[in-house]
This record gives C-alpha cells, sequence and structure tokens, in this order.
C-alpha cells in the first residue's frame, strides 16, 4: 500500500523516530505546530478513527500509553491530544496519528 505513514513505521522513508514498539511508532513532526508536536502512529496499518474496532484495542492502548511516556519525558504537564478524523476535519495523512501537542497554550475552542 502507497501510504506515507506505512513507509515511515517500515523505515522505507527516513524520519526523526523518538519511540517504537511492537504496536506503535512515535516521530517528530515535519510542520511542528507547537514547540513539542509529535505523530503517534500504529505500526498496523489502520485508515483512521473511524476504522477503528475492538480488535484494535491493544493498539490504542498502546498509542495512549506512548503519549503520556512521552509527554512525561518532554517534561509537559498539560498537552493536547488530537486525532484529525476524515478531510473536513483535516486529516491529510489517511494513516490513524494521535498528535501530541505540547509547549505552549492552546485555544479552545480549536480552530
Ligand atoms: P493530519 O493533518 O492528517 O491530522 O496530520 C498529518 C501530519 O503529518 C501533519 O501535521 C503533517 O505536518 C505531518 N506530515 C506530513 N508529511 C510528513 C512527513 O513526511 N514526515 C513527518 N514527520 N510528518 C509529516
Ligand atoms: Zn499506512
Amino acid at each position: 500500500m502507497d501510504c506515507l505513514f506505512c513507509k515511515i513505521v517500515s523505515a522505507q522513508i527516513p524520519a526523526n523516530v523518538i519511540h517504537k514498539d511492537a504496536l506503535v511508532t512515535a516521530f517528530r513532526d515535519i510542520n511542528p505546530q507547537a514547540p513539542t508536536h509529535i505523530l503517534i502512529v500504529p505500526n498496523e496499518h489502520i485508515g483512521g478513527a473511524a476504522d477503528l474496532t475492538p480488535a484494535h484495542t491493544p493498539t490504542l492502548a498502546a498509542l495512549f500509553a506512548a503519549a503520556s511516556q512521552l509527554a512525561a519525558a518532554k517534561g509537559l504537564s498539560g498537552y493536547r491530544l488530537v486525532i484529525n478524523q476524515g478531510a473536513e476535519a483535516g486529516q491529510s495523512v489517511f494513516h490513524l496519528h494521535l498528535h501530541l501537542l505540547g509547549g505552549r497554550r492552546f485555544a479552545w475552542p480549536p480552530g
């Protein structure tokens, strides 16, 4: 499958990978929107949040565990976790990814 994040997971395309385990890979966003902007992706291809099923529960747990571990490692006491589902919501890469954003204040409601 011609998927950018599958290629990053399999190291066919370089990225600044900062965490990898059996289920998920985390790397720095190429166009950071905050001082810390990390993408955490499942190693297996899942198109987006709308494609999740109960069988993905361990993968989802690993995504959030990696997020909290990385946030702690970066010394972030508060941070924002974002999943954009669908082009209308801003999804541009159709391989599920959790944005970990921190290091500045965030507005609510989001833009
Ligand atoms: P989305 O808009 O789908 O929620 O988020 C996709 C994210 O992937 C964007 O924040 C974008 O900057 C990031 N991105 C796109 N292409 C690359 C790339 O080749 N490498 C990395 N590290 N991030 C990318
Ligand atoms: Zn993929």
